[in-house]
């Protein structure tokens, strides 16, 4: 599993309270209501920001849609409900049904957490409440950039080095 340095700091943040909730923002500042912002059910906890969240629960089950398309060419009905928290906030392991996709995980992971924190932050700063279309449209657009991103530098590699081609087309094989 390789891990960008956006993602290292990303998680780093997460595992050291880097990331500010409402639970702990309330404690410092009486005017600050410790309640979720998104859903406005639940104190406002990492945990309740990145899982439990409904707005975090419709964002995790849309990317995990997105890798079973990816794996099974459809989504299975056993999709929902499928990985756990500590697959998707955190980094175990992935069940067995999702092996398949483990190596590439780690990006809709990293895309769905920016995409919540983006999602607060918007709410939070700018009073812009996003709907589920909107929170799918931000994950599907941020994958397809970094399929782009990844497409170039392999044709840079590939101009820059003709022998690559049958190297990455032998890794696109395996994958
Ligand atoms: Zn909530």
């Amino acid at each position: 599993m390789t891990w960008s340095m956006k993602e290292v700091g990303f998680m780093w943040a997460l595992w050291n309270k880097g990331i500010a909730v409402n639970a702990w923002r309330a404690k410092v500042d009486n005017l600050i209501n410790q309640t979720c912002p998104l859903c406005g059910n639940e104190e406002e906890f990492t945990l309740h920001k990145f899982w439990e969240c409904c707005h975090a629960q419709q964002a995790w089950e849309y990317t995990q849609g997105i890798m079973c398309e990816l794996a099974y060419g459809d989504k299975p009905s056993w999709v929902v409900a499928l990985l756990h928290w500590k697959q998707c906030v955190f980094v175990a392991k992935n069940p067995r049904q999702m092996q398949c996709v483990e190596n590439i995980w780690s990006l809709p992971r990293g895309i769905t957490l920016k995409t919540l924190w983006i999602e607060w932050n918007d709410l939070v700063f700018n009073n812009q409440r996003w709907n589920v279309v909107k929170i799918h449209e931000v994950i599907w657009d941020a994958l397809l950039d970094y399929g782009r991103a990844a497409w170039n530098i392999c044709m840079k590699l590939i101009i820059k080095t003709p022998r690559a081609e049958k190297k990455l087309l032998k890794k696109f094989d395996k994958s």
